[in-house]
């Protein structure tokens, strides 16, 4: 629990939220300015700032999660697709710093906003890219 954290209040059950789906380590709740019918965020019970905190164990069972509620959501409201956005640091649009995951269902003509613009590649900036970063990544 972070002081001051909006999102462990509300995991914590401090506040109130209109919550899907709870257990041990997660609260699935709709989110109060949805960009959709079913917009909803899955947040750790635990506090991690972001994508970089996250362990791995906690990631595994999100997204298995995730998987679950996005079946749901589907059956439920019949949404023609879905969005799964999840925002790390301000720029990135991040507004509540703790982890979170949006689950956005998408209907035929809504007005939701997810993308980005297409550049053109350089294959040799491709390259050094790839390489710094997988010299990152350990293999165990
Ligand atoms: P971010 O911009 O950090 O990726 O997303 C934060 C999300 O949390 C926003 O979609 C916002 O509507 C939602 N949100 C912020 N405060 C609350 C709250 O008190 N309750 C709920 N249910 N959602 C919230
Ligand atoms: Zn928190």
């Amino acid at each position: 629990m972070k002081d001051q954290c909006i999102f462990c209040m509300i995991a914590e059950g401090t506040i109130p939220s209109v919550t899907i789906f709870e257990d041990d380590d997660f609260r699935v709740m709709m989110d109060i300015n949805p960009a959709s019918k079913g917009h909803c965020l899955i947040i750790p019970r635990k506090h991690f700032d972001n994508i970089y905190d996250l362990d791995h164990e906690t990631a595994g069972k999100l997204f298995a999660l995730a998987t679950d509620i996005a079946r749901a959501l589907k059956e439920a409201l019949g949404c023609d697709g879905m969005n799964l956005v999840q925002n790390n640091g301000e720029i990135a649009g991040q507004t509540v710093f703790h982890f979170h995951l949006h689950l956005i269902p998408r209907y035929a003509g809504d007005d939701v906003k997810v993308g980005w613009v297409p550049h053109k590649s350089d294959p040799d900036e491709l390259k050094s890219i790839c390489e710094a970063v997988s010299a990152r990544l350990s293999s165990d």
